[in-house]
């Protein structure tokens, strides 16, 4: 049975951040639904023009279109053991089709850690973010640093401010997650798959925290 595994969190929770380490220690690929936009985005595709402006407004863009671009990222060979999946999903209609399509898949979401950061932390974590260009890898100015400033230590690739992380817009995303995908949270709590994290640790605390969670839950998760 594949191993699906969805990070939950507002926006600077962390989650790319712990994705990168996790990943790699449970042996998941890490699918990030606003990387792939993102990459969309850069090669100017259809889909890439279609979500453009609700990316730069920092709203959702529509759960149909998101949920096709999962499902075909999904069904790729890498993903036949499982996923880590970071920003998806984050509406309701998106956590019901995502166990649709696990279930055609063989799999289902086997948990749900969910990163708790308070409100107040998010903007400057989110405004004090670097992320490299090649493969989205994030740092933040004074909690995460590069070893060199401006180049991302894993890749050599450059760092960049995402346009979304300016602070109007970072309010604005902040706002749509409480709207929009806070309801998740009972959701997935409900079905008993929710596992709370602190995310106002340090960033090797809080993998401990998760890996420790998940290990907990399934031996053959960790
Ligand atoms: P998300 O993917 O949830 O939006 P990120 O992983 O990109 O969040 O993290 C947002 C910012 O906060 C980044 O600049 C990152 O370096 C920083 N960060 C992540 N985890 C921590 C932590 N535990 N303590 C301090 N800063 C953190
Ligand atoms: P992120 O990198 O997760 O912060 O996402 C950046 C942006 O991509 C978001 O503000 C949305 O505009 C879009 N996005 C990413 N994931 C989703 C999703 N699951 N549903 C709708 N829009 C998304």
């Amino acid at each position: 049975m594949p191993t699906f595994i969805v990070l939950l969190g507002p926006p600077g929770a962390g989650k790319g951040t712990q994705a990168q380490i996790v990943s790699q220690k449970l042996g998941l690929p890490h699918i990030s639904s606003g990387d792939i936009f993102r990459e969309h985005l850069k090669n100017q595709t259809e889909l890439g023009k279609l979500a453009k402006g609700f990316m730069e407004r920092g709203e959702l863009v529509l759960d149909d279109v998101t949920i096709s671009m999962i499902r075909e990222r999904l069904s790729r060979p890498d993903c036949a053991s499982g996923a880590l999946l970071d920003g998806f999903p984050r509406t309701p209609a998106q956590a019901d089709a995502l166990a649709a399509m696990l279930a055609e898949f063989n799999g289902r979401v086997n948990a749900v850690p969910y990163i708790k950061v308070a409100e107040q932390v998010l903007v400057e974590r989110l405004t004090g973010r670097w992320t490299c260009k090649a493969q989205g890898h994030v740092y933040h100015e004074r909690h995460n640093p590069p070893k060199v400033a401006g180049i991302c230590d894993l890749d050599g690739s450059e760092l960049y401010q995402r346009d979304d992380d300016k602070a109007e817009t970072v309010l604005n995303r902040i706002q749509v997650y409480f709207a929009q995908t806070m309801p998740l949270i009972e959701y997935y709590q409900k079905a008993g798959l929710l596992l709370e994290v602190d995310g106002t640790q340090s960033i090797e605390k809080v993998s401990s925290d998760l890996l420790s969670g998940l290990a907990k839950i399934s031996k053959s998760i960790a």
